[in-house]
């Protein structure tokens, strides 16, 4: 069996104490796994702080270099950073799983090595010459969950460092072993203190968040927990990047054409299982169509294979743990004693691991749980609506606001019809597309800031303005 440790200081730490990590797959042990402790993460957290003076005054081409170079290492150990995201996560090796989780850690590593955010001259005249600078926030706190653990920690710790703020991570209890080893792999190359990881649950995150010494968390999980860590930040005045749940809508319009869209709506809705942030999770078709529509998805999304990830015909992987497994089978049976008619799916399967069938809900209503909550698992309920306003309200209706998609043939309409959602992104003809250089974040519950791209980068930073009299 594969030995992890903590990385402090850029020592491997081992620790007295460790949990098993589960395969959701099998109920198998993948790893014992070091449990960190309030006292490691504030050992981490001196040692973060320690590093990031000389970190923070390396040149912008300096840091770049480093992370080219995490790249390299990263490339060079992709297919093992894959495997172990199929066995403590579940998402599966074929299909847009895993392999494409381990090569979005590369290519936004390389991607954020080339961003780049020059001084911006605000007054050049001959009365003064006022420039903007950007500074690094200081030592970076990441928690992330366990839906995408390594996408989700590069999408945080890159940006960071790039930037010259030096991180501590704390990975997802259920799924730690991709971020130890991804920070494993970049201690080989960065100096010691710059890159840190301590495991733990709710104590650890509690401390990284109150700690005087973290200037900024970035944070990707539930609602829930993020207004927790708003509240908790707020005696230190943390900088925060809180990326949290969504429940987002797809609008079908009236009369699309459904086969050429049937395989990128599958995949908006399924994806990892549907255990992603922004999947579409409330499907709204038209009344005209809306039998139709039902039929054509479920005939698709019943030929897709569920199972072990590692097996090469799986497309869809069990949920990660028990506690998401019993939330979309309760959210199913509520759906199903208000009247919801469960066309595929809707049966928890028998034996090991977490499995549950993709499962079509029809004739779901707005009260469902299906509908109101984030079910954050393979079951999508469709909705039916009358006129386009009427489902643009609905999918307006709910406090969060991460994505949303409209459907149809004519795009420019469907466009113009995105621009009325109320979400962070907005897609047409495809749901849940990411780009390096674009923005992504959420509105309302969805969360505060963006990551990706110059502003995301930004948001690492402190301005500075220099105003010199001539
Ligand atoms: P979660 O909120 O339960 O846990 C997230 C992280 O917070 C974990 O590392 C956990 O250990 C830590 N944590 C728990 N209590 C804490 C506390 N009191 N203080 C500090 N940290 C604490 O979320 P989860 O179940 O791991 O992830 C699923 C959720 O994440 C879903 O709602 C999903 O939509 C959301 N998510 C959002 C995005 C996005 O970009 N908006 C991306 C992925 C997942």
């Amino acid at each position: 069996m594969q030995l992890f440790s903590l990385t402090i200081g850029g020592r491997a730490v081992t620790t007295d104490q460790t949990y098993c990590v589960i395969n959701p797959a099998t109920g198998e042990t993948v790893a014992e796994c070091p449990l960190g402790s309030v006292a490691l993460l504030d050992e981490a957290v001196r040692e973060a702080r320690t590093a990031l003076f000389g970190w923070s005054r390396l040149s912008d081409a300096e840091r770049a270099d480093y992370l080219n170079r995490v790249g390299d290492v990263i490339e060079q150990h992709v297919s093992e950073l894959s495997r172990l995201v199929t066995s403590e996560q579940g998402k599966p090796q074929s299909g847009p799983g895993a392999n494409l989780e381990a090569g979005g850690c590369l290519g936004w590593t390389r991607a954020t090595a080339n961003l780049s955010l020059s001084e911006e001259t605000i007054q050049d005249d001959a009365r003064g010459h006022i420039v903007l600078r950007r500074k690094p926030v200081g030592v970076v706190g990441s928690i992330t969950p366990w839906n995408w653990p390594l996408m989700i920690a590069t999408w945080h710790i890159m940006p960071a460092l790039r930037v010259g703020c030096t991180v501590v991570i704390k990975p997802s209890p259920y799924t730690p072993l991709s971020t130890l080893r991804l920070v494993e792999l970049m201690n080989g190359v960065l100096p010691p203190g710059v890159i840190n990881v301590v495991t733990g649950d709710a104590d650890v995150g509690g401390r990284m968040v109150a700690h005087p010494d973290i200037a900024k968390i970035v944070f990707t999980g539930s609602t829930a927990t993020g207004k927790g860590v708003m509240r908790q930040g707020a005696d230190t005045l943390k900088r925060l990047t809180l990326e949290l749940g969504g429940n987002d809508a797809g609008v079908i319009l009236p009369n699309t054409t459904l086969e050429p869209l049937l395989e990128k709506l599958f995949w908006g809705c399924f994806i990892n299982g549907g255990q992603t942030c922004a999947a579409l999770k409330r499907l709204y078709v038209h009344e005209d169509q809306y039998e139709a529509v039902v039929d054509k998805f479920s005939d698709y999304a019943s030929k897709i294979r569920v199972g072990n990830g590692m097996d090469a015909d799986t497309l869809i992987g069990p949920l990660t743990n028990k506690m998401q497994l019993d939330k979309v089978a309760s959210y199913v049976e509520e759906a199903r004693e208000r009247g919801a008619r469960i066309v595929i799916g809707g049966e928890r399967a028998e034996g090991p691991g977490y499995f549950y069938p993709l499962t079509v809900v029809a004739d779901a209503t707005d009260e469902m749980l299906l509908v109101r909550e984030e079910q954050f698992g393979p079951a999508i309920p469709i909705l039916k609506y009358r006129t386009i306003e009427e489902a643009i309200t609905r999918a307006n209706s709910l406090d969060v606001g991460l994505g949303g998609s409209i459907w149809g043939d004519d795009v420019d309409e469907a466009a113009r019809w995105a621009t009325h959602l109320e979400c962070g992104t907005t897609w047409v003809n495809q749901h849940g597309g990411l780009n390096p250089m674009a923005p992504f974040g959420g509105i309302k519950g969805s969360g505060i800031g963006v990551e990706f791209g110059l502003d995301g980068l930004k948001e690492y930073t402190t301005v500075q303005v220099l105003n010199v009299a001539r």
